[in-house]
């Protein structure tokens, strides 16, 4: 089973609950977590341990001026505007690139090869019996989160329990963070924005088909809004973590509320059975 965690917003607690899940299963099982928060992972303070890791590569298209005939046959095939043919030169903009070797197929001059451009690195880690840490991390001033998250979630593709900790908001990176999941855990505040940013986040989920139950985090108890809008749109509550001193503090210091409050497995297991039943899936 894969499952996301997600949140319309920054700032819900969206890799707290991925870690406090992924730490009580490891109990159960083997589980891999996997973060494709990938401009600012950070799964890795929860678990520290020592890491292999390696480069991830995009090819990328490099033009041989000698050969080149400045035909502009790939300017004009490169939907991306990543290539600009000059009379003298040829201008290619590697952040506009989605290299997909078009531009290599038309030149009728054979002036183009690819070779790999780094975009960012990929960890993998063992921190506590029965999970797996992969993390993805984009190169800073790298625009290609996208491929980041790809490779990440490859490198999970054949475990059996996955749990994937999507980047916030509603862009490219959560989407393709959420593609091909079987269930997904919105993560909300009882706040206005909270509530708007949860509404965008259900319509993503909704469109990419994928099921989706709601956490509600700090709540104080006031989340009648909340509660109508999932009784409205047919969400299921998952569970609910209250606002409390001691959970900050635990946080705060980088630690994991159910390592240093144990009591708090059970309702992290809840949580998974209720995801399991909305994928409809075995482990
Ligand atoms: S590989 Fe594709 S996106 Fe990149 S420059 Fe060539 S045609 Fe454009
Ligand atoms: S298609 Fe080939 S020959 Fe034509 S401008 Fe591009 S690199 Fe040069």
């Amino acid at each position: 089973m894969k499952l996301a965690i997600a949140s319309g917003k920054g700032g819900t607690g969206k890799s707290m609950v991925a870690a406090n899940l992924a730490y009580t299963l490891a109990w159960t099982g083997q589980v891999t977590l996997v973060d494709c928060d990938v401009e600012e992972p950070n799964l890795h303070l929860f678990f520290p341990a020592p890491a292999s890791a390696r480069e991830i590569t995009m090819p990328v298209p490099v033009i041989d001026e000698i050969v080149c005939q400045h035909c502009g046959k790939c300017g004009e095939f490169c939907q991306y505007g990543a290539l600009t043919v000059l009379p003298d030169r040829i201008l290619f903009f590697s952040e506009l690139c989605h290299s997909c070797g078009g531009c290599m197929l038309v030149c009728p001059n054979d002036a183009i090869h690819e070779e790999p451009k780094r975009i960012g690195m990929l960890s993998v880690s063992n921190p506590q019996p029965g999970l797996k840490l992969i993390s993805g991390t984009l190169d800073t001033g790298s625009p290609h989160a996208v491929p980041v998250i790809r490779e990440a979630k490859k490198q999970a593709e054949k475990d059996p329990l996955v749990i994937i900790d999507t980047a916030p908001g509603t862009s490219c990176p959560v989407v393709e963070a959420l593609d091909g999941c079987d269930a997904c855990v919105l993560v909300t505040e009882s706040t206005p924005f909270g509530l708007h940013d949860l509404q965008l986040a259900v319509d993503v989920a909704a469109r990419l088909g994928v099921p989706a139950g709601v956490v509600i985090n700090r709540s104080d108890g006031k989340d009648d809004e909340t509660l109508r809008f999932c009784t409205d749109n047919d969400l299921d509550i998952l569970i609910t973590i209250p606002f409390s001193r001691d959970i900050a503090a635990i946080q705060n210091r980088g630690d994991l509320l159910c390592r240093v409050r144990p009591e708090w497995q059970k309702d992290f297991y809840s949580l998974f059975l209720k995801c399991r039943a909305l994928a409809g899936v075995e482990r």
